[in-house]
């Protein structure tokens, strides 16, 4: 320590005197930094940029997690050969940084030849909580989206046949495109209402959001038994039947009557 400039052995009270000459505390003053107890610590890489998402008329979501509903539309368990009336839906997650906005192009992902598309009602999550009761759960969303929750299936069929994690069939990069968020003051609560899928305009998905197993008060309330919900969180709440694989070239539009609509093409 003897070689470093006398403020740096004293590094709280450094960087609590402002206007000292300290060069060091000019850095602990201009850079982002993070609270370390009564210290503050420079970030000793960048730090990533915040994920959002737009908002219509203006201003942006930012993203904290992604959480997503399997199986919460019987038939869609049923084409994946499963019986929805013998198993709840569950949860799983993807990164943050999964999200891709405004109908930007995704690139085919790596480690996958059976690239689908899910069409999902999004739900975004404005003031945290857990323990959260059916009652009160829509309370907690700031507002809605339409999402797809892209997934590597053949890896998805290797990692439930062989009991492994979801994480590369379904958290890879780029595998969540979302449309604009509508803030839930500006619509009725999306409880019924058509959701579909078309690739090259041709429909693939075409069902009905009040065919939910568990509905979106039931997706927040499940959740927040699990995780406390924090504001900035998103919730993919499940798709519905007809899942199928996409190839590059494809353009995929989705869309839910009162919430909006998400495209993308496969690169
Ligand atoms: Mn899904």
């Amino acid at each position: 320590m003897g070689a470093l400039p006398a403020c740096w052995s004293s590094t709280s009270s450094c960087s609590k005197r402002k206007f000292s000459f300290c060069p060091m505390t000019v850095l602990v003053m201009v850079r982002p930094t993070i609270e370390m107890g009564f210290e503050m610590a420079e970030f000793v890489i960048t730090p990533s940029p915040q994920v959002s998402v737009p908002v219509v008329g203006g201003g942006a979501f930012p993203v904290r997690r992604i959480y997503c509903v399997g199986r919460n539309y019987a038939e869609h368990a049923r084409e994946m050969g499963h019986d929805p009336d013998a198993e709840p839906p569950f949860f799983f997650s993807k990164p943050a940084d999964a999200i891709v906005t405004g109908g930007a192009p995704i690139p085919y992902p790596t480690e996958t030849s059976n690239l689908h598309y899910e069409i999902e009602l999004v739900a975004a999550i404005g003031t945290g909580g857990k323990g959260i009761s059916v009652e009160s759960a829509l309370d907690h969303v700031w507002g809605y989206a339409v999402g797809i929750d892209f997934t590597r299936r053949d890896l998805q069929a290797w990692a439930k046949k062989a009991a492994k994690p979801w994480e590369v069939a379904k958290g890879f990069d780029h595998s969540a495109p979302i449309s604009a968020l509508v803030a839930a003051s500006a619509l009725t609560p999306p409880l019924k209402g058509a959701i579909k899928l078309e690739v090259n305009g041709e429909t693939r998905q075409s069902a009905d959001i009040s065919d939910m197993i568990w509905d979106l008060p039931h997706v927040v309330a499940e959740l927040s038994r699990y995780f406390e919900l924090f504001p900035g969180d998103l919730i993919f709440t499940g798709t519905p039947a007809g899942v199928g694989a996409v190839v590059k070239g494809d353009r995929v539009t989705g869309s839910i009557a009162g919430v909006g609509s998400v495209e993308t093409t496969i690169a």
